[in-house]
């Protein structure tokens, strides 16, 4: 009897370890959701964020309640001596938000924050043991293992600018494309037919804008949009909400991918009179 007594404890204890940290985590979010944006962020949103003005209310809604979760859910690290502060955070975040329509928010990725471009060392050792050692200068990176880097001066000069170039956009865009499994210009379909859309419409779009590259013509978008399909979506992903314009008029099916995946019809955001 003792047993079994310790048995249905064990159990009872297995079951706590594995079901209370989500349901305390999804108690926590309805609270967030319930409460008011805190005093001083819309004001802050709007002062520094060239793009909030433009954004139709109920968009600005949804970023609230995607902020105020990624605001208490993200961890933040200063690097090279930065300190990272809460309008940093709000400013990045909130830009963040937009990628965010259909991906899930269940592990928002860390962010380690640079104050200006940054050096990476790579170190490859081939076959026969010979290390060759690369210097890169970075502005972002996005990891599949739930980490962005970002530089801090580019990001100031994103938020100020509608031209396409968007380096928080870049990187999330790359973390929404892993939910998949893999980050490779396909972010998560539920349904079959939109992925064979998409991947039909991408893989064209793609292909025409390398061969375009090769040719040497100046292509309308960044071309470093032609380095590899990932790079294709996140850079896409750049003028879907700040030039999107330019993304309709060189590729109108891609345009038209982005809308459907990403819930927006942002063209509409550039024709009215921010407010
Ligand atoms: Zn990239």
């Amino acid at each position: 009897m003792l047993a079994l007594y310790a048995v249905f404890l064990l159990a009872l204890a297995i079951i706590l370890v594995i079901a209370l940290p989500p349901l305390v985590r999804l108690m926590r979010r309805q609270r967030l959701n319930e409460q008011p944006l805190p005093p001083g962020w819309e004001r802050i949103l709007r002062e520094h964020w060239r793009l909030y003005p433009r954004l139709p209310v109920n968009v600005r809604v949804q970023i609230h309640q995607r902020l105020k979760l990624l605001m208490s859910e993200t961890r933040f690290y200063g690097c090279a001596g930065l300190t990272v502060t809460d309008d940093m955070k709000l400013l990045i975040l909130a830009q963040a938000s937009l990628v965010y329509q259909h991906a899930s928010l269940d592990a928002p990725p860390a962010v380690l924050l640079y104050p200006s471009a940054y050096v990476r060392d790579d170190e490859q050792v081939d076959e026969a043991g010979v290390v060759t050692r690369d210097r890169h200068v970075m502005l972002g990176e996005s990891w599949e293992q739930g980490r962005v880097i970002l530089s801090w001066d580019e990001i100031e000069h994103d938020l100020t600018s509608l031209d396409g170039h968007n380096l928080v956009l870049h990187e999330y865009a790359h973390q929404v494309d892993g939910e998949s499994g893999d980050m490779d210009g396909a972010p998560l379909f539920l349904d079959p037919d939109a992925r064979r859309q998409w991947q039909a419409v991408m893989s064209d779009a793609y292909e025409h804008l390398v061969a375009s590259v090769e040719r040497g013509t100046e292509p309308a978008i960044d071309p470093y949009a032609a380095t590899a399909p990932e790079e294709f979506f996140a850079v896409t992903t750049e003028y879907f909400f700040t030039a999107p314009m330019t993304l309709y008029s060189t590729y109108p099916a891609v345009y038209e991918q982005l809308r459907q995946y990403y819930g927006e019809e942002t063209r509409e955001w550039f024709t009215r009179c921010p407010a």
